[in-house]
């Protein structure tokens, strides 16, 4: 079992806050496609036959794409791996220009679930973030997705803005709830290097939320959504029951996938690699039919680290049985001697022989894990 992630590097413009890898140069797209087809065919054994369980079209803003693009897109991918009948199929939209006639293309060609970039309903909300899309084009967009018989959605919003407080944040949940979506991702905002957003905050021209603020809503955003029958079951992510995101659960569980086109990362349990983050490059490795990524092997202390964060992340915690079998006695109790603190602050607890993050570990994760680290 493994899956696919493409990423699709291309946006209309750049949201304040963003740091992910994507450029607003929409001439290059179908070039673009061109080659992330031919860097299929270059990795088509990186997952070894495996069946493909999970494709997911991330960006950037795979919305862009058009028919004939997708079309190529997938075409390629069946034509190189071998893609389960009933893989779950992810394709990341924003809301403007989410038309009916677009989500039909959609469907037609068995996409099977939409993560939907809204961010916020509050009209000062998007313009601070400068999201391209308004209020009103993010709840036609909800409201076209599920006309067009999408039942496997998900929404993106983003809380801890400056001046924000839980009241505010919990209008966004609302409108969610009232739409029935069943999957939610809820991430703080961050102040990356880079982007507009870390500029504007190091000239003052607004204050972050104290952390006080930020854990009030952490809580609170965590009790109202589990009052509304969703499962906290990752740190960022809620789902009502059978709406887990498969796709990014199976990167939580170290399932093997291959990520294609520039920027994209792959993981095959033995070595992690990334290719580089510029169109330019990325296009001139792949003429030469060179794959252009980065590789690094994973030492034991890496996979260490992994499986402490990726089981940590989730309802799943981890079993102490496997800590054990997996990395031996005395990585064991090392682990099990550093986590006393973290109990015993309430920031972990132990229940059928697994521990779990408590939601207060939660939002103190990093430093959680850069404690325990090798
Ligand atoms: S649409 Fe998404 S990827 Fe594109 S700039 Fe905005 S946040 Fe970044």
């Amino acid at each position: 079992m493994s899956g696919i992630y493409i990423h699709i590097p291309f946006c209309k413009s750049k949201c304040a806050y963003c740091d992910f890898f994507s450029v607003a140069i929409l001439s290059q797209k179908s070039q673009y496609v061109d080659f992330l087809c031919k860097e299929m065919e270059l990795q088509k054994n990186y997952l070894e036959s495996e069946n493909i369980e999970t494709i997911y079209f991330g960006g950037g803003t795979p919305s862009l794409l058009s028919e004939y693009e997708i079309f190529s897109i997938l075409n390629s991918v069946y034509k190189n791996f071998s893609v389960s009948q009933n893989a779950e199929i992810t394709f990341e939209v924003n809301p403007e220009g989410l038309t009916l006639e677009y989500l039909k293309i959609l469907k037609n060609f068995s996409i099977n679930r939409l993560s939907v970039g809204v961010q916020s309903f509050f009209e000062e909300d998007l313009q601070f973030l400068r999201r391209s899309h308004s209020q009103n084009e993010a709840k036609i967009a909800l409201q076209n997705a599920i006309n067009s018989g999408f039942s496997n959605i998900s929404v993106d919003l983003i809380y801890g803005l400056p001046n924000s407080d839980f009241e505010k944040f919990a209008k966004n949940l609302e409108i969610v709830f009232e739409f029935q979506i069943p999957h939610l991702s809820c991430y703080h905002l961050t102040f990356e290097e880079n982007t507009l957003l870390f500029k504007q905050l190091r000239e003052k021209k607004f204050s972050q939320i104290s952390d006080q603020e930020s854990w009030n809503i952490f809580e609170k955003m965590i009790i109202l959504c589990e009052s509304k029958s969703y499962e906290h079951y990752e740190i960022s992510n809620f789902s009502l029951k059978n709406y887990i995101s498969k796709h990014n659960f199976n990167y939580w569980q170290e399932t093997k996938y291959l990520g294609l086109g520039a920027a994209a990362h792959s993981f095959n349990k033995i070595s992690r690699q990334w290719n580089v983050q510029n169109i330019k490059k990325y296009f001139d490795s792949l003429s030469k039919s060179l794959i252009p990524c980065e590789i690094e092997f994973l030492t034991f202390e890496n996979q260490y680290n992994e499986f402490l964060m990726t089981s940590l992340r989730t309802f799943l915690g981890i079993n102490f049985d496997d800590l054990k079998l997996r990395f031996g006695e005395k990585l064991f109790n090392k682990f099990s001697q550093k986590i006393q603190k973290f109990i015993k602050n309430s920031e972990m607890k132990i229940a059928d022989n697994k521990v779990f993050l408590t939601n207060k570990g939660k939002f103190v994760s990093d430093s959680i894990f850069a404690e325990l680290f090798e």
